[in-house]
């Protein structure tokens, strides 16, 4: 066995990385957690102001339950929906300080690389005899390694944005219109309020992300006058994000959906089809976005761009481990075909656990959001399980770690007449959703 003495590494203290922890402590192996913020959820804090669309009865794993009952700690009511803020104050925060766990994260220490001790990734000999080898930077900048027996990276993808540019690269110009960028998810109503009220946004994306944003803006355009938001998309139908109203099997997004759909309806918002963007250039305080359209270029003027064009993966970190990634996915190769966006429009992941996550180096695991690479219809919950499946694997508890479930509500998004309710006639795409509206595990759409 590759040093057993040395303890598991969980990268990321967001919800898998904790529920991970949970079930290494559940099953009595040694293990610590690394967390680059300054406290556990720190990914999730930053989107604090968000409600989740998951009620609360499915964003709490079992193993951290166990261990958060005899410390007096009290459940949140299961059917009411957590903000992000909800989610780290009322359920990873007292995680952290259960008995089991406190003392084994350490916040503010940022993994910067994976590998296996004294090998490159290009020697095979001996490679499984010896630990994988986790460097971080602490909090004064030291920077150690650690020898692991294991590696759960749960680092999520927070922090690692699309651009808005065509084709998976930045747009000309996109670096240079950073000032008038705003993250993925700016708090509309709150801290970020300012900076829209009164003023031209465009928010760009498809996801829940970008549907959270412009209803923010829509409710401050109310009470701020000259609020304006348009919103550019690039395909030509915005079906799959309107949802499927009272038929979704999260109640929350369903109304997410529906409010929207009223909005562009009503012309608060000025929804932009076909629109792929060419080239950012700085004005004089502003920013022109050009993109390229069927009916040619246009050009459209803000004072802030939301990019919430989803997420992709950070792998320069694992460049000396042995990966087994698909190309298009960015996830592991077995697990891909279960999540790939292109076969799968509704997100539906059948469980899976330790044996579709492994990767040819021995002892190493994406797991949580991390793990869907590209996809962006990640639930907390399918990580739970993911974790649960790597430490009993990781226990030698072989039968445990290949009996996944996955409890999750029915979906009624896939209904195809959903989706050619927004169709523009003679459009490419459309009613090719979920091979025939298979009830499965409820996706959401990030980004
Ligand atoms: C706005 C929004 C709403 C969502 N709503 C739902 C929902 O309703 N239901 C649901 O099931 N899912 C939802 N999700 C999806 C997903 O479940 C969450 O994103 C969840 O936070 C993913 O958990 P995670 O632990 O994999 O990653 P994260 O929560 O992102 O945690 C990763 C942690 O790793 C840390 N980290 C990153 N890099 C490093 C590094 N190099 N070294 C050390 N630490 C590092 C980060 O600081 C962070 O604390 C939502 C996501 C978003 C963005």
């Amino acid at each position: 066995m590759r040093d057993a003495g040395a303890p598991v590494a969980v990268v990321g203290a967001g919800p898998v990385g904790l529920a991970a922890a949970a079930h290494l402590a559940e099953r009595g192996l040694d293990f610590v957690v690394l967390e680059a913020g300054p406290r556990v959820g720190a990914a999730i804090s930053e989107w604090g102001h968000v409600r989740l669309f998951s009620p609360w009865r499915y964003d709490i794993d079992a193993a951290a339950r166990r261990l958060l009952e005899p410390t007096g700690w009290t459940p949140p009511d299961p059917d009411a929906l957590p903000t992000g803020d909800d989610l780290v104050r009322d359920y990873l925060a007292p995680l952290a300080e259960t008995p089991r766990l406190a003392g084994r994260i350490r916040t503010g220490t940022r993994v910067t690389a994976v590998a296996r001790r004294g090998l490159d990734v290009t020697r095979t000999a001996g490679r499984g005899d010896r630990p994988l080898l986790v460097r971080a930077a602490g909090p004064d900048g030291t920077v150690t390694d650690l020898a692991a027996r294991a590696v759960i990276d749960a680092s999520g993808t927070w922090g690692h944005g699309n651009p808005l540019g065509h084709s998976g690269l930045p747009a000309p110009g996109e670096d240079e219109a950073a000032p008038y960028l705003a993250g993925p998810l700016p708090d509309v109503l709150g801290r970020d309020r300012d900076r829209f009220a009164g003023r031209r946004t465009l928010v760009v994306g498809m996801g829940h992300s970008a549907a959270n944003t412009l209803l923010a803006l829509v409710e401050l355009a109310k009470a701020e006058p000259g609020t304006r938001i348009a919103w550019a998309v690039r395909g030509s139908s915005v079906a799959r994000l309107y949802g499927g109203g009272d038929a979704d099997g999260l109640p929350a997004r369903g109304a997410l959906g529906t409010r929207l759909k009223r909005a562009v309806r009503d012309g608060e918002i000025d929804l932009v089809r076909d629109f792929s963007i060419t080239r950012l250039a700085n004005g004089d305080g502003d920013v022109q976005v050009t993109g390229a359209t069927p009916d040619g270029e246009r050009v459209i003027a803000a004072d802030t761009v939301v990019a919430a064009t989803g997420f992709r993966p950070d792998l320069d970190m694992l460049r000396e481990v042995r990966l087994d990634l698909d190309p298009g996915t960015e996830a592991p190769a077995e697990l891909a075909p279960l999540i790939d966006p292109n076969l799968h429009s509704c997100g539906t992941v059948p469980p899976h656990g330790e044996r579709v996550l492994a990767h040819p180096e021995p002892g190493f695991y994406l797991a949580g959001m991390k793990s869907y690479g590209r996809a962006p219809t990640f639930l907390m919950a399918t990580g739970y399980e993911q974790v649960r499946s790597i430490a009993a694997a990781l226990a030698g508890d072989r039968e445990a770690a290949d009996t996944v479930r996955l409890d999750l509500p029915e979906t009624g998004v896939c209904s195809t007449d959903l989706v050619t309710e927004d169709q523009i006639p003679g459009a490419a795409g459309g009613a090719s959703c979920c091979g025939g509206g298979r009830p499965g595990p409820v996706p959401i759409s990030i980004g």
